[in-house]
């Protein structure tokens, strides 16, 4: 046995690079079933080991057909995202080094990278830059994370300390949002312990995006309130007004969160900042670097406007405080004790595009939007639904007959076909297929092969 695991790597970089080499060359879209994988991987618990780099090419076996092409730029599916090159290789260095990045005496490097990695976000997003922040595991527990902030200041506002008395007999807290809202808000609310019924929808436009006098007189009826905005609706891209919507909020002391998992990031670029104007006014904003920063997963952010609300939320019961005086201790920011390096693939992404970078890559993506959404306008057989404001859109089958049914056989024959792949929703009543550009790989020509591919399956 070696002790550098040097062949175990080794295997583990090329099996790695050949991945990675032939991503245009194989289909997009899995070719083996849960099934036959399960079959593949062996049901029983191995009784004896196995040499470590052959349990490397084993693997890298196991996986052949079963792994979708998501970091190619033909993949348009819910919102994913691909990995830049260094964040893909600083990820393995993580692992190699296996830090716990729960606090600076774990691993004082660890806690460095977040520190600045942190920094670093709230400027390239311009947020106020004395927000706290916290790498989480996704957007999900990045609202869990503020929404737990914001339960806590609001509560203190009513005079109940949540910490220590928990929710019952607390007074009820209500949650202003949209009808269009990402299904995650929901499961931070139950997991708070607010309760779906704290939930109450404010009505809005086709896009989601809330109406002022609505939430105004939703706001007026009274009580603790979070107003969930959204940068980013999951279909369109829209983005809520929040130059007009933040003040309303924030004049009737509501605490207001908003929902930026992939849309938040576009701040970072030039062609569709302006829709987010005024997002900054906010208390609390969730987001994601694992989609449309392009680093491998899991890296989500929480940013918090009141620091001391969200160190109240969150902290580790202060035995290990004090630490160090240099760099701060993750555990009081984040939900999980023990946690990954998340911060270190973030580290080298923004190192290697730098802001120009980034921007560049928001700006492409938006651009390859716009080329499809034209391109697919052009197909005889179908027709774009709403055009794209950002980096997501919709289309459907257009003509005769059940057009539903027809939207559905059309993104089964894009996806079967290898070429590119889509993921389906229904809009306003009615089948669609989403198109989400936040891969830094999508180019011209991958729109070109996409456009060809869906004109084929149209035909
Ligand atoms: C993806 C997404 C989420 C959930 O983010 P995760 O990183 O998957 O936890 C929340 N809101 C929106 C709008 C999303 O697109």
């Amino acid at each position: 046995m070696t002790h550098d695991g040097s062949e175990a790597l080794r295997r583990a970089a090329a099996h790695a690079q050949r991945h990675l080499a032939g991503m245009d060359l194989r289909g997009v879209a899995p070719t083996v079933g849960g099934a036959a994988l399960i079959e593949r991987l062996g049901r029983a618990l191995p009784e004896r080991g196995t040499d470590a780099a052959a349990v490397v090419d084993e693997l890298a076996r196991a996986a052949e057909g079963g792994l979708m092409g998501s970091g190619t730029g033909r993949f348009f599916a819910w919102v994913i995202g691909g990995a830049v090159e260094s964040s893909v290789a600083a990820d393995w260095l993580v692992s190699a080094w296996d830090q716990n990045a729960a606090l600076a005496v774990t691993s004082p490097f660890a806690a460095a990278v977040e520190e600045v990695v942190g920094g670093w976000l709230l400027e390239l997003l311009d947020l106020p830059r004395d927000a706290s922040f916290a790498l989480t595991t996704g957007c999900q527990m990045a609202h869990a994370t503020c929404l737990a902030a914001a339960r806590g200041a609001l509560l203190s506002g009513e005079g109940w300390d949540v910490e220590e008395d928990g929710l019952a007999g607390a007074p009820r807290l209500r949650v202003l949002t949209s009808a269009a809202r990402h299904g995650s808000v929901d499961r931070a609310v139950r997991l708070l312990g607010l309760g779906r019924r704290a939930l109450e929808v404010v009505d809005g436009d086709d896009h989601g995006r809330l109406d002022a006098a609505a939430l105004r007189a939703a706001l007026d009826r009274g009580g603790p309130a979070v107003v969930v905005l959204a940068a980013g609706e999951i279909n369109t891209g829209a983005c809520d007004d929040f130059e007009r919507l933040v003040p309303i909020a924030k004049e009737r002391g509501a605490w207001v969160h908003v929902d930026g998992a992939f849309g938040l990031i576009a701040r970072a670029g030039r062609s569709c900042a302006h829709l987010l104007e005024g997002v900054d006014g906010a208390d609390s904003w969730a987001s994601d670097a694992h989609k449309w920063l392009n680093v491998p997963f899991d890296c989500g952010l929480a940013f918090v406007r009141d620091r001391a609300a969200h160190r109240a939320a969150m902290t580790g019961g202060g035995a290990y405080v004090a630490s160090s005086e240099e760099v701060r201790d993750q555990i009081d920011w984040n939900t999980e004790w023990s946690r990954r390096a998340r911060a270190v693939p973030l580290y080298a992404a923004l190192r290697e595009l730098g802001r120009e970078g980034v921007a560049a890559m928001l700006d492409r993506c938006c651009e390859r939007a716009a080329a499809l959404a034209r391109g697919l306008g052009e197909i005889e057989g179908v027709e774009v639904l709403v055009e794209p404001v950002m980096n997501q859109f919709m289309f459907r089958a257009a003509g005769e007959g059940d057009l539903d049914r027809r939207t559905h056989e059309l993104m089964e024959r894009i996806n079967a076909s290898g070429e590119a792949y889509f993921s389906g929703t229904v809009w306003r009543g009615v089948r669609a297929i989403r198109v989400s550009v936040v891969n830094f790989r999508t180019s011209e020509e991958d729109v070109a092969r996409t456009l060809a591919a869906v004109r084929e399956a149209a035909s």
